[in-house]
Protein backbone atom coordinates (compact mmCIF):
# COMPACT_ATOMS: atom_id res chain seq x y z
CA UNK A 1 0.00 0.00 0.00
CA UNK A 2 1.54 3.17 -0.84
CA UNK A 3 2.79 5.35 2.15
CA UNK A 4 0.83 8.84 3.04
CA UNK A 5 2.55 12.05 1.94
CA UNK A 6 3.53 13.12 5.32
CA UNK A 7 5.46 9.48 5.93
CA UNK A 8 7.76 10.39 2.52
CA UNK A 9 10.95 11.02 3.18
CA UNK A 10 10.84 15.33 1.92
CA UNK A 11 13.72 14.47 -0.28
CA UNK A 12 12.04 12.07 -2.65
CA UNK A 13 11.97 13.52 -6.23
CA UNK A 14 10.55 11.52 -9.09
CA UNK A 15 13.23 11.22 -12.19
CA UNK A 16 10.53 11.20 -15.25
CA UNK A 17 12.44 8.65 -18.11
CA UNK A 18 11.01 9.66 -21.39
CA UNK A 19 14.17 9.87 -24.59
CA UNK A 20 16.70 8.76 -21.97
CA UNK A 21 16.43 5.40 -21.03
CA UNK A 22 19.56 4.95 -19.41
CA UNK A 23 21.58 5.34 -16.22
CA UNK A 24 25.48 6.38 -17.88
CA UNK A 25 25.50 10.09 -18.59
CA UNK A 26 22.66 11.10 -17.41
CA UNK A 27 22.66 15.19 -15.76
CA UNK A 28 19.29 14.34 -14.40
CA UNK A 29 19.62 11.54 -13.05
CA UNK A 30 22.44 13.47 -11.41
CA UNK A 31 20.40 16.20 -10.11
CA UNK A 32 17.23 14.18 -8.85
CA UNK A 33 19.92 11.94 -7.23
CA UNK A 34 21.50 14.94 -5.52
CA UNK A 35 18.34 15.52 -3.47
CA UNK A 36 17.91 12.43 -1.91
CA UNK A 37 15.68 9.16 -2.93
CA UNK A 38 14.31 9.02 -6.41
CA UNK A 39 11.28 7.49 -7.79
CA UNK A 40 11.46 6.46 -11.87
CA UNK A 41 8.86 6.99 -13.30
CA UNK A 42 7.95 6.05 -17.27
CA UNK A 43 4.45 7.17 -18.72
CA UNK A 44 2.53 5.74 -21.61
CA UNK A 45 1.41 9.32 -23.32
CA UNK A 46 -1.55 8.30 -25.43
CA UNK A 47 -1.04 11.48 -27.74
CA UNK A 48 2.70 9.32 -28.72
CA UNK A 49 1.43 6.01 -28.13
CA UNK A 50 -1.04 5.90 -30.37
CA UNK A 51 0.42 7.19 -33.73
CA UNK A 52 3.73 5.02 -33.00
CA UNK A 53 3.51 1.82 -34.83
CA UNK A 54 3.65 -1.33 -33.83
CA UNK A 55 7.58 -1.46 -34.61
CA UNK A 56 8.57 1.41 -32.05
CA UNK A 57 6.15 0.46 -29.32
CA UNK A 58 7.39 -2.78 -29.43
CA UNK A 59 10.86 -1.67 -29.01
CA UNK A 60 10.23 0.82 -26.34
CA UNK A 61 8.83 -1.85 -24.23
CA UNK A 62 11.34 -3.87 -24.29
CA UNK A 63 14.06 -1.08 -23.46
CA UNK A 64 12.00 -0.27 -20.62
CA UNK A 65 11.66 -3.49 -19.80
CA UNK A 66 15.57 -3.56 -19.77
CA UNK A 67 15.59 -0.33 -17.91
CA UNK A 68 13.47 -1.53 -15.08
CA UNK A 69 16.39 -4.40 -14.91
CA UNK A 70 19.12 -2.18 -14.38
CA UNK A 71 17.00 -0.12 -11.57
CA UNK A 72 16.21 -3.32 -9.85
CA UNK A 73 12.29 -3.89 -10.95
CA UNK A 74 11.66 -0.16 -9.54
CA UNK A 75 10.58 1.38 -12.74
CA UNK A 76 6.93 3.21 -12.33
CA UNK A 77 4.96 2.47 -15.35
CA UNK A 78 1.59 4.75 -15.76
CA UNK A 79 -0.25 5.66 -18.41
CA UNK A 80 -2.37 8.85 -18.99
CA UNK A 81 -2.02 12.41 -19.82
CA UNK A 82 0.94 13.53 -18.15
CA UNK A 83 -0.25 16.68 -16.64
CA UNK A 84 -2.46 14.54 -14.67
CA UNK A 85 -0.18 11.28 -13.97
CA UNK A 86 3.18 13.01 -13.06
CA UNK A 87 1.38 15.33 -10.85
CA UNK A 88 -0.40 12.28 -9.33
CA UNK A 89 2.70 10.30 -8.98
CA UNK A 90 4.62 13.30 -7.55
CA UNK A 91 1.66 13.68 -4.90
CA UNK A 92 1.82 9.97 -3.97
CA UNK A 93 5.66 9.98 -2.69
CA UNK A 94 5.35 13.68 -1.76
CA UNK A 95 7.76 14.95 -3.96
CA UNK A 96 8.51 18.25 -4.91
CA UNK A 97 10.57 17.90 -7.45
CA UNK A 98 10.16 15.87 -11.22
CA UNK A 99 13.13 16.06 -12.70
CA UNK A 100 13.46 15.26 -16.59
CA UNK A 101 16.19 15.59 -19.39
CA UNK A 102 14.03 18.77 -21.49
CA UNK A 103 12.59 17.33 -24.81
CA UNK A 104 13.14 19.59 -27.95
CA UNK A 105 10.46 18.46 -30.46
CA UNK A 106 6.89 20.69 -30.65
CA UNK A 107 4.64 18.39 -28.60
CA UNK A 108 6.99 17.45 -25.77
CA UNK A 109 7.48 21.31 -25.44
CA UNK A 110 4.11 21.85 -24.83
CA UNK A 111 3.62 18.80 -22.61
CA UNK A 112 6.05 19.65 -20.33
CA UNK A 113 4.46 23.60 -20.21
CA UNK A 114 1.15 21.55 -19.85
CA UNK A 115 3.25 19.41 -16.47
CA UNK A 116 5.38 22.28 -15.05
CA UNK A 117 1.71 24.16 -14.98
CA UNK A 118 -0.08 21.69 -13.21
CA UNK A 119 3.16 21.04 -10.77
CA UNK A 120 3.26 24.35 -10.25
CA UNK A 121 -0.59 24.22 -8.82
CA UNK A 122 0.68 22.12 -6.24
CA UNK A 123 3.78 23.65 -5.21
CA UNK A 124 5.69 21.40 -7.05
CA UNK A 125 8.28 22.45 -9.73
CA UNK A 126 9.68 20.81 -13.28
CA UNK A 127 13.34 20.99 -13.48
CA UNK A 128 14.93 20.37 -17.11
CA UNK A 129 18.57 19.03 -16.92
CA UNK A 130 20.35 18.70 -20.32
CA UNK A 131 18.69 17.31 -23.56
CA UNK A 132 18.81 14.26 -25.94
CA UNK A 133 21.79 16.26 -27.97
CA UNK A 134 24.94 16.88 -27.21
CA UNK A 135 24.19 20.98 -27.73
CA UNK A 136 20.70 21.70 -26.82
CA UNK A 137 18.76 22.37 -29.40
CA UNK A 138 18.41 26.55 -29.99
CA UNK A 139 21.74 27.08 -28.47
CA UNK A 140 23.53 27.51 -31.86
CA UNK A 141 23.61 30.77 -33.71
CA UNK A 142 24.96 32.69 -36.70
CA UNK A 143 26.79 36.01 -36.45
CA UNK A 144 23.39 37.56 -36.39
CA UNK A 145 22.12 35.98 -33.62
CA UNK A 146 19.60 34.16 -36.04
CA UNK A 147 19.33 29.93 -36.37
CA UNK A 148 21.26 28.43 -39.07
CA UNK A 149 19.87 27.15 -42.47
CA UNK A 150 22.38 25.20 -43.85
CA UNK A 151 23.97 22.77 -42.31
CA UNK A 152 27.55 23.17 -42.94
CA UNK A 153 28.10 26.37 -41.38
CA UNK A 154 25.84 25.02 -38.72
CA UNK A 155 28.23 22.17 -38.16
CA UNK A 156 31.43 24.59 -37.85
CA UNK A 157 29.62 26.85 -35.42
CA UNK A 158 28.33 23.30 -33.39
CA UNK A 159 32.37 22.11 -33.63
CA UNK A 160 33.71 25.36 -32.51
CA UNK A 161 31.18 25.60 -29.43
CA UNK A 162 31.95 22.22 -28.29
CA UNK A 163 30.10 19.70 -25.90
CA UNK A 164 30.63 18.96 -22.20
CA UNK A 165 32.30 15.88 -21.28
CA UNK A 166 29.67 12.38 -20.72
CA UNK A 167 27.99 12.70 -16.70
CA UNK A 168 29.56 11.14 -13.79
CA UNK A 169 28.47 8.02 -12.52
CA UNK A 170 25.41 8.37 -10.58
CA UNK A 171 27.06 5.80 -7.69
CA UNK A 172 24.34 3.67 -5.81
CA UNK A 173 21.01 5.89 -6.17
CA UNK A 174 18.65 5.36 -3.37
CA UNK A 175 15.39 4.47 -5.73
CA UNK A 176 11.85 4.47 -4.70
CA UNK A 177 9.87 1.23 -3.94
CA UNK A 178 6.91 2.19 -5.15
CA UNK A 179 5.21 -1.43 -5.92
CA UNK A 180 3.28 -0.40 -9.20
CA UNK A 181 5.99 -1.58 -11.55
CA UNK A 182 6.55 -2.62 -15.44
CA UNK A 183 4.35 -5.72 -14.86
CA UNK A 184 1.14 -3.83 -13.21
CA UNK A 185 -1.97 -2.78 -14.99
CA UNK A 186 -0.67 0.30 -16.72
CA UNK A 187 2.03 -2.27 -18.92
CA UNK A 188 0.72 -2.48 -21.76
CA UNK A 189 1.33 -5.68 -24.05
CA UNK A 190 3.65 -6.21 -26.42
CA UNK A 191 2.71 -6.05 -30.29
CA UNK A 192 3.03 -8.87 -32.38
CA UNK A 193 5.58 -8.10 -34.82
CA UNK A 194 5.23 -11.69 -36.91
CA UNK A 195 8.47 -12.16 -38.61
CA UNK A 196 10.31 -8.49 -38.05
CA UNK A 197 13.32 -8.63 -36.33
CA UNK A 198 14.18 -6.19 -33.74
CA UNK A 199 17.80 -6.08 -32.27
CA UNK A 200 18.10 -6.31 -28.47
CA UNK A 201 16.93 -3.54 -26.51
CA UNK A 202 18.26 -1.78 -23.90
CA UNK A 203 21.54 0.41 -22.62
CA UNK A 204 23.55 -2.66 -22.38
CA UNK A 205 22.80 -3.97 -25.71
CA UNK A 206 23.31 -0.56 -27.15
CA UNK A 207 26.64 -0.30 -25.41
CA UNK A 208 27.83 -3.14 -26.91
CA UNK A 209 26.89 -2.67 -30.32
CA UNK A 210 28.60 0.75 -30.01
CA UNK A 211 31.89 -0.99 -28.97
CA UNK A 212 31.65 -3.35 -31.55
CA UNK A 213 31.71 -0.60 -34.43
CA UNK A 214 33.99 1.64 -32.69
CA UNK A 215 36.57 -1.19 -32.82
CA UNK A 216 35.92 -2.45 -35.82
CA UNK A 217 33.98 -0.34 -38.78
CA UNK A 218 34.43 2.78 -37.32
CA UNK A 219 37.94 2.44 -39.16
CA UNK A 220 36.79 2.60 -42.67
CA UNK A 221 33.71 4.01 -41.97
CA UNK A 222 33.97 7.12 -44.14
CA UNK A 223 34.05 4.69 -47.36
CA UNK A 224 31.72 1.96 -46.01
CA UNK A 225 29.13 4.06 -44.53
CA UNK A 226 27.18 4.41 -48.52
CA UNK A 227 27.27 0.48 -48.98
CA UNK A 228 23.93 -0.87 -47.91
CA UNK A 229 25.17 -4.34 -49.01
CA UNK A 230 27.91 -4.17 -45.87
CA UNK A 231 26.75 -3.81 -42.17
CA UNK A 232 29.42 -0.82 -42.33
CA UNK A 233 27.22 2.16 -40.52
CA UNK A 234 26.49 2.02 -36.70
CA UNK A 235 22.76 0.39 -36.78
CA UNK A 236 22.54 3.26 -33.31
CA UNK A 237 19.97 5.39 -34.23
CA UNK A 238 17.18 3.67 -32.39
CA UNK A 239 19.49 3.70 -29.56
CA UNK A 240 20.14 7.43 -29.95
CA UNK A 241 16.11 8.35 -30.29
CA UNK A 242 15.48 6.60 -27.16
CA UNK A 243 18.20 7.58 -25.69
CA UNK A 244 19.81 4.52 -24.42
CA UNK A 245 23.31 5.91 -25.00
CA UNK A 246 23.50 9.73 -24.78
CA UNK A 247 25.69 11.45 -28.13
CA UNK A 248 28.07 12.56 -25.61
CA UNK A 249 28.91 9.60 -24.93
CA UNK A 250 29.74 8.70 -28.22
CA UNK A 251 31.71 12.02 -29.22
CA UNK A 252 33.93 11.87 -25.95
CA UNK A 253 35.07 8.04 -27.77
CA UNK A 254 35.22 9.37 -30.89
CA UNK A 255 37.63 12.42 -29.99
CA UNK A 256 40.12 9.27 -28.69
CA UNK A 257 40.25 7.91 -31.77
CA UNK A 258 41.34 10.94 -34.63
CA UNK A 259 40.66 8.98 -37.63
CA UNK A 260 38.88 10.43 -41.02
CA UNK A 261 36.11 7.51 -40.04
CA UNK A 262 35.74 9.36 -37.06
CA UNK A 263 35.56 12.79 -38.53
CA UNK A 264 32.78 11.49 -40.60
CA UNK A 265 31.28 9.86 -37.95
CA UNK A 266 30.65 12.64 -35.82
CA UNK A 267 29.29 15.16 -38.68
CA UNK A 268 26.49 12.25 -39.05
CA UNK A 269 25.81 13.31 -35.45
CA UNK A 270 25.95 16.55 -36.19
CA UNK A 271 23.10 16.01 -38.72
CA UNK A 272 20.99 14.87 -36.06
CA UNK A 273 21.64 17.86 -33.84
CA UNK A 274 21.10 19.97 -37.00
CA UNK A 275 17.53 18.97 -38.00
CA UNK A 276 16.85 19.11 -34.19
CA UNK A 277 17.57 22.52 -34.10
CA UNK A 278 15.67 23.20 -37.18
CA UNK A 279 12.53 21.92 -35.86
CA UNK A 280 13.17 24.07 -32.54
CA UNK A 281 13.62 26.90 -34.86
CA UNK A 282 10.62 26.42 -37.10
CA UNK A 283 8.19 23.50 -35.59
CA UNK A 284 5.68 23.94 -38.06
CA UNK A 285 8.40 22.40 -40.64
CA UNK A 286 7.58 18.77 -38.64
CA UNK A 287 4.17 18.85 -41.05
CA UNK A 288 4.63 21.83 -43.24
CA UNK A 289 6.59 22.46 -46.72
CA UNK A 290 9.65 24.13 -44.89
CA UNK A 291 10.23 25.89 -48.36
CA UNK A 292 6.46 26.85 -49.30
CA UNK A 293 6.51 26.91 -53.16
CA UNK A 294 7.41 23.30 -53.45
CA UNK A 295 4.01 22.37 -51.71
CA UNK A 296 2.01 23.07 -54.88
CA UNK A 297 3.77 20.74 -57.08
CA UNK A 298 1.46 18.58 -58.76
CA UNK A 299 0.99 15.69 -56.47
CA UNK A 300 -0.68 12.55 -56.77
CA UNK A 301 -2.99 10.78 -54.41
CA UNK A 302 -2.00 8.26 -52.44
CA UNK A 303 -3.36 5.05 -54.23
CA UNK A 304 -2.14 1.76 -55.98
CA UNK A 305 1.55 2.70 -56.82
CA UNK A 306 2.16 4.25 -53.47
CA UNK A 307 0.99 0.71 -52.13
CA UNK A 308 3.46 -0.80 -54.55
CA UNK A 309 6.11 0.92 -53.58
CA UNK A 310 5.61 0.96 -49.29
CA UNK A 311 5.45 -3.01 -50.33
CA UNK A 312 8.43 -3.12 -52.11
CA UNK A 313 6.64 -4.29 -55.85
CA UNK A 314 7.69 -0.92 -57.72
CA UNK A 315 9.67 -3.35 -60.51
CA UNK A 316 12.98 -1.07 -59.31
CA UNK A 317 15.33 -3.89 -57.21
CA UNK A 318 17.15 -1.36 -54.65
CA UNK A 319 13.75 0.60 -53.89
CA UNK A 320 11.94 -2.95 -53.68
CA UNK A 321 15.00 -4.30 -51.18
CA UNK A 322 14.78 -0.75 -49.23
CA UNK A 323 11.07 -1.49 -48.43
CA UNK A 324 11.25 -4.71 -47.70
CA UNK A 325 14.22 -4.52 -45.30
CA UNK A 326 11.58 -1.65 -43.71
CA UNK A 327 9.56 -4.26 -43.21
CA UNK A 328 11.66 -6.55 -42.15
CA UNK A 329 13.86 -5.06 -39.33
CA UNK A 330 12.10 -1.46 -39.27
CA UNK A 331 15.44 0.04 -40.54
CA UNK A 332 16.88 0.84 -43.73
CA UNK A 333 20.69 2.34 -44.82
CA UNK A 334 20.88 5.91 -45.20
CA UNK A 335 21.97 5.66 -48.86
CA UNK A 336 18.46 3.83 -49.29
CA UNK A 337 16.01 5.67 -47.62
CA UNK A 338 17.01 8.75 -50.13
CA UNK A 339 16.95 6.47 -52.78
CA UNK A 340 13.23 5.44 -51.91
CA UNK A 341 12.49 8.17 -50.79
CA UNK A 342 13.24 10.49 -53.85
CA UNK A 343 11.67 7.57 -56.31
CA UNK A 344 8.49 8.57 -54.33
CA UNK A 345 8.51 12.00 -54.84
CA UNK A 346 10.00 12.42 -58.07
CA UNK A 347 9.15 9.86 -60.01
CA UNK A 348 5.28 8.42 -58.26
CA UNK A 349 4.74 12.56 -57.61
CA UNK A 350 4.42 11.76 -53.76
CA UNK A 351 3.54 14.46 -51.71
CA UNK A 352 6.83 13.68 -49.26
CA UNK A 353 4.33 13.80 -45.94
CA UNK A 354 2.71 10.33 -47.35
CA UNK A 355 6.40 8.52 -47.61
CA UNK A 356 7.55 9.90 -44.03
CA UNK A 357 4.36 8.66 -42.28
CA UNK A 358 5.12 5.21 -43.61
CA UNK A 359 8.94 5.80 -42.32
CA UNK A 360 7.67 6.62 -39.13
CA UNK A 361 5.30 3.70 -39.09
CA UNK A 362 7.87 1.14 -39.67
CA UNK A 363 11.03 2.39 -38.78
CA UNK A 364 12.63 1.45 -34.96
CA UNK A 365 14.63 4.68 -35.04
CA UNK A 366 11.51 6.67 -36.23
CA UNK A 367 12.40 10.45 -35.17
CA UNK A 368 10.58 13.74 -35.90
CA UNK A 369 13.02 16.03 -36.66
CA UNK A 370 15.44 12.98 -38.26
CA UNK A 371 12.77 11.62 -40.33
CA UNK A 372 10.68 14.71 -41.45
CA UNK A 373 13.45 16.89 -42.59
CA UNK A 374 15.47 13.85 -44.36
CA UNK A 375 12.10 13.41 -46.40
CA UNK A 376 12.25 17.19 -46.91
CA UNK A 377 15.77 17.73 -47.69
CA UNK A 378 15.21 14.40 -50.56
CA UNK A 379 12.06 16.41 -51.82
CA UNK A 380 14.56 19.64 -51.89
CA UNK A 381 11.77 21.15 -50.12
CA UNK A 382 13.87 21.70 -46.54
CA UNK A 383 16.59 23.42 -45.17
CA UNK A 384 19.70 23.27 -47.30
CA UNK A 385 17.84 20.68 -49.46
CA UNK A 386 19.47 19.20 -52.31
CA UNK A 387 18.75 20.94 -55.76
CA UNK A 388 15.49 19.37 -57.16
CA UNK A 389 17.24 18.80 -59.91
CA UNK A 390 19.20 16.28 -58.72
CA UNK A 391 16.91 13.05 -59.24
CA UNK A 392 18.12 9.80 -58.35
CA UNK A 393 18.37 6.94 -60.98
CA UNK A 394 17.22 4.19 -58.95
CA UNK A 395 18.90 1.74 -61.28
CA UNK A 396 22.29 3.55 -61.60
CA UNK A 397 22.53 4.06 -57.53
CA UNK A 398 21.56 0.40 -56.57
CA UNK A 399 24.56 -0.66 -59.12
CA UNK A 400 26.71 2.15 -57.63
CA UNK A 401 26.28 1.09 -54.50
CA UNK A 402 25.42 -2.67 -54.22
CA UNK A 403 27.87 -3.28 -57.19
CA UNK A 404 27.52 -7.35 -56.69
CA UNK A 405 23.67 -7.13 -56.51
CA UNK A 406 24.03 -8.79 -52.48
CA UNK A 407 21.45 -5.81 -50.95
CA UNK A 408 19.19 -6.83 -53.66
CA UNK A 409 18.88 -10.47 -53.82
CA UNK A 410 18.99 -10.19 -49.67
CA UNK A 411 15.85 -8.75 -49.45
CA UNK A 412 14.11 -9.65 -53.09
CA UNK A 413 14.47 -13.18 -53.47
CA UNK A 414 12.81 -13.56 -56.56
CA UNK A 415 16.20 -11.81 -58.06
CA UNK A 416 18.15 -14.63 -56.04
CA UNK A 417 19.12 -16.50 -59.28
CA UNK A 418 20.34 -13.19 -61.05
CA UNK A 419 24.15 -13.82 -60.68
CA UNK A 420 26.37 -10.32 -59.39
CA UNK A 421 24.92 -6.32 -60.96
CA UNK A 422 22.53 -8.20 -62.84
CA UNK A 423 20.43 -8.07 -59.79
CA UNK A 424 19.58 -4.18 -60.46
CA UNK A 425 18.33 -4.95 -63.76
CA UNK A 426 16.20 -8.01 -64.16
CA UNK A 427 14.81 -7.08 -67.91
CA UNK A 428 18.55 -7.09 -69.28
CA UNK A 429 18.74 -10.76 -68.06
CA UNK A 430 17.62 -13.73 -69.48
CA UNK A 431 15.00 -15.24 -67.07
CA UNK A 432 14.86 -12.15 -64.38
CA UNK A 433 11.27 -11.98 -64.40
CA UNK A 434 11.33 -16.21 -63.93
CA UNK A 435 10.16 -15.94 -60.29
CA UNK A 436 7.63 -13.60 -60.34
CA UNK A 437 9.56 -10.47 -59.72
CA UNK A 438 7.04 -7.53 -61.28
CA UNK A 439 7.54 -5.69 -64.25
CA UNK A 440 8.52 -1.64 -63.18
CA UNK A 441 5.66 0.41 -62.59
CA UNK A 442 7.09 3.59 -63.86
CA UNK A 443 9.07 4.90 -66.72
CA UNK A 444 11.94 6.54 -64.46
CA UNK A 445 13.26 9.14 -67.59
CA UNK A 446 9.64 10.00 -68.36
CA UNK A 447 8.90 10.65 -64.85
CA UNK A 448 12.23 12.63 -64.24
CA UNK A 449 11.10 14.70 -66.42
CA UNK A 450 7.50 15.09 -65.11
CA UNK A 451 9.05 16.17 -62.09
CA UNK A 452 11.33 18.53 -63.87
CA UNK A 453 9.00 20.53 -65.68
CA UNK A 454 6.42 20.51 -63.26
CA UNK A 455 9.18 22.10 -60.93
CA UNK A 456 9.80 25.22 -63.58
CA UNK A 457 6.29 25.81 -63.49
CA UNK A 458 6.18 26.06 -59.56
CA UNK A 459 9.42 27.56 -59.72
CA UNK A 460 8.59 29.99 -62.67
P1 LIG B 1 25.23 5.82 -38.89
O1 LIG B 1 25.72 5.97 -40.28
O2 LIG B 1 25.96 4.86 -38.03
O3 LIG B 1 25.21 7.28 -38.26
C1 LIG B 1 25.35 7.49 -36.85
C2 LIG B 1 24.20 8.30 -36.32
O4 LIG B 1 24.22 9.60 -36.90
C3 LIG B 1 22.85 7.72 -36.66
O5 LIG B 1 22.49 6.69 -35.75
C4 LIG B 1 21.96 8.95 -36.56
O6 LIG B 1 21.62 9.24 -35.23
C5 LIG B 1 22.87 10.06 -37.07
N1 LIG B 1 22.63 10.30 -38.50
C6 LIG B 1 23.27 9.74 -39.54
N2 LIG B 1 22.82 10.25 -40.71
C7 LIG B 1 21.86 11.13 -40.39
C8 LIG B 1 21.00 11.98 -41.14
N3 LIG B 1 21.06 12.05 -42.48
N4 LIG B 1 20.11 12.74 -40.49
C9 LIG B 1 20.05 12.71 -39.13
N5 LIG B 1 20.83 11.94 -38.36
C10 LIG B 1 21.73 11.16 -38.98
N6 LIG B 1 17.38 8.94 -38.80
C11 LIG B 1 16.76 8.67 -37.63
O7 LIG B 1 17.43 8.53 -36.59
N7 LIG B 1 15.40 8.57 -37.56
C12 LIG B 1 14.61 8.72 -38.66
O8 LIG B 1 13.38 8.63 -38.54
C13 LIG B 1 15.25 8.96 -39.91
N8 LIG B 1 14.51 9.07 -41.05
C14 LIG B 1 15.14 9.36 -42.24
C15 LIG B 1 14.37 9.53 -43.40
C16 LIG B 1 14.97 9.83 -44.62
C17 LIG B 1 14.13 10.03 -45.86
C18 LIG B 1 16.38 9.95 -44.68
C19 LIG B 1 17.06 10.26 -45.98
C20 LIG B 1 17.16 9.80 -43.54
C21 LIG B 1 16.55 9.49 -42.30
N9 LIG B 1 17.31 9.32 -41.12
C22 LIG B 1 16.67 9.07 -39.93
C23 LIG B 1 18.76 9.52 -41.12
C24 LIG B 1 19.61 8.26 -41.37
O9 LIG B 1 19.13 7.55 -42.48
C25 LIG B 1 19.63 7.31 -40.16
O10 LIG B 1 19.95 8.03 -38.99
C26 LIG B 1 20.69 6.23 -40.35
O11 LIG B 1 20.43 5.48 -41.50
C27 LIG B 1 20.67 5.32 -39.12
O12 LIG B 1 21.56 4.26 -39.28
P2 LIG B 1 22.89 4.18 -38.42
O13 LIG B 1 22.60 4.34 -36.98
O14 LIG B 1 23.60 2.94 -38.84
O15 LIG B 1 23.68 5.44 -38.96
Amino acid sequence: MAAREQDRDPRTSVLWFRRDLRLSDHPALLAAAAEGSVLPLFVIDPALWKPSGDVRRAYLLRSLRALDASLDGNLVVEAGDPAQVVDDVAARVGARRVHVSADAGPYGRRRDDAVATALAGHDRELVRTGTPYAIGPGTILNGSGKPFQVFTPFSRAWNEHGWPAPAADPGDVDWVHDGAGVDGSHWPAEPDLGDLELPEAGEDAAFARWHDFLDGALADYDGERNRPDHDGTSQLSHALKWGELHPRTLLAALRAKRSVGAETYRTELCWREFYADVLWNRPESAREYYRPQLAAMNYEPVGESFTAWAEGRTGFPVVDAGMRQLRSVGWVHNRVRMIVASFLVKDLHVDWRSGAREFMHWLRDGDLASNNHGWQWVAGSGTDASPFFRIFNPITQGQKFDPDGSYVRRWVPELGHLAGKSAHTPWDAPGGYDHGYPERIVDHAHERQVALEDYARVKG
